[in-house]
């Protein structure tokens, strides 16, 4: 029997995949892609401007333009942190995932919609990617010299391929997209999104209601097993006035919050994206890093065909983690010590008061870089962390006055 033969196959369409599937075909790969399809990823679907920029998103796919946080501390205290010349775009994922996948079609990858299965390999050792299309019960196989597992968190490629993948640690995530009110959250702003560091709303990560456009996405995430995801959201709709509007969606889904010490097999397998683990710890922010992964991973695909050489496939993971595995590290310190215990996190929200503090946070977001033009700032704030660590500096924040909610 004779199969179809690619370069390189792509296993899901999610921002990783299809940047990867993009990338190769406008190497001049041959290149498939799979994914499920059918399901719009859970996601807040908030993106920096270096996201944007590097990966030319056109305007209509920013629903809504974000130019301040605020910050919400147990006690109800209030930190708004403005953006100052910049701001957060909002997508909605399933328009923007179909626009990924479709730009990565126009570029030459062949679209394919199924469920993937396994991959084996043929005698002459060339792997075979076992899939069962969309409606059917027979499985196709295609040959493919190199494989990209983008196929999200819970990867069964990653699974199949790369040892420890079934151990990454996860923040289960949970939403709920709601009409945007009109009248009914005197509070809410459509420029504005708040995120909420209380115990009662996430014992261990955060709680946030962003902005998009005629729309909302109202969620949470633990690791707690028992923690109430669903009573969290409904408890943050009831005391905000988000409870009036009507609920759109109600979906959920995990977070890894860990890269994988590996993303390759040796052979013919690379990870990209949440499969490798990739998502930043403290925020959760992912879809930046997912797309810079498929970036990556498509270059190491394409040196691998190019050369036969499968040391390449390790340097997709090598140049991330110099890039950016000092602020996983970093984020993931933080997550672990100020999202401990709501007296933590009062004082990370008054931390976060800080002019210095603000304006580093964003431009660290906002261009994925760490500010290294003004030490001065980063040794101020190293002082006065240690000064709210040890104590000597108070927890309290914004009195109510510099904000809008009343019971700080
Ligand atoms: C509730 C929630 C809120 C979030 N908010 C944000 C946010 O505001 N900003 C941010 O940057 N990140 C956010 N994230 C994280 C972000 O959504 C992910 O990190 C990002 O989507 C990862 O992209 P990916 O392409 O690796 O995986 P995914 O987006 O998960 O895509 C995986 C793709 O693989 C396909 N697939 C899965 N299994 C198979 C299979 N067996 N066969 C074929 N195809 C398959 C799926 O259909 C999907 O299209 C959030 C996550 C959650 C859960």
């Amino acid at each position: 029997m004779s199969f179809d033969e690619f370069d390189v196959v792509v296993v899901g369409g999610g921002p990783a995949g299809a940047t990867a599937a993009h990338d190769l075909a406008r190497q001049g790969r041959s290149v498939m892609l799979l994914d499920k399809a059918g399901r719009i990823k859970p996601c807040g679907g908030a993106i920096p401007p270096r996201l944007i920029r590097d990966f030319d998103i056109p305007n209509h796919m920013i629903v809504a333009r974000v130019n301040a946080a605020r910050m919400i501390a147990p006690s109800d205290a209030e930190v708004d942190m403005p953006i100052d010349g910049g701001y957060v775009g909002m997508v909605d994922r399933d328009g923007f995932d179909e626009f990924l996948r479709v730009r990565a079609a126009t570029a030459g990858a062949e679209r394919r919609i199924g469920s993937f299965e396994r991959i084996e390999h043929d005698a002459d050792g060339v792997a075979v990617v076992a899939y069962t299309p969309k409606g059917a019960t027979e499985e196709i196989r295609v040959r493919a010299r190199c494989i990209i597992g983008a196929d999200g968190a819970r990867s069964q490629v990653a699974k199949q391929s790369v040892k420890g993948a079934d151990k990454i640690p996860c923040v289960f995530a949970y939403h709920e997209i709601v009409e945007a009110p009109t009248t009914e959250a005197p509070n809410y702003d459509a420029t504005r999104c708040d995120v909420f560091y209380q115990g009662k709303l996430s014992p261990d990560f955060y709680a946030w209601i962003f902005p998009h456009g005629d729309k909302v996405s109202i969620g949470t995430g633990s690791a707690h097993k028992g923690f109430s995801l669903r009573g969290s959201v409904s408890e943050l709709r009831a005391s905000t006035g988000l409870d009036k509007v009507r609920t759109i969606r109600r979906e959920g889904a995990p977070i890894p919050l860990k890269p994988l010490k590996r993303w390759d097999n040796g052979r013919d397998v690379v990870l990209a994206g949440d499969a490798a683990g990739v998502v930043a710890p403290s925020s959760g922010e992912g879809i930046y890093y997912a797309m810079l992964c498929g970036r990556l991973a498509a270059d190491a695909a394409a040196e691998f065909c190019a050369t036969g050489r499968a040391s390449a496939l390790a340097t997709a993971r090598k140049r991330f983690m110099k890039a950016h595995g000092r602020v996983f590290l970093i984020l993931g310190i933080m997550q672990y010590f100020w999202y401990s215990s709501d007296k933590r996190r009062e004082k990370f929200v008054a931390i976060c008061r800080d002019k210095d503090v603000q304006r580093l946070t964003w431009e660290a977001y906002m261009n994925k870089e760490l500010v290294k033009r003004d030490p001065m700032a980063h040794v101020k704030i190293f002082f006065k962390d240690l000064a709210h660590l040890v104590g000597l500096a108070g927890p309290r924040v914004a009195p109510a006055s510099s904000t809008s909610r009343g019971d700080a």
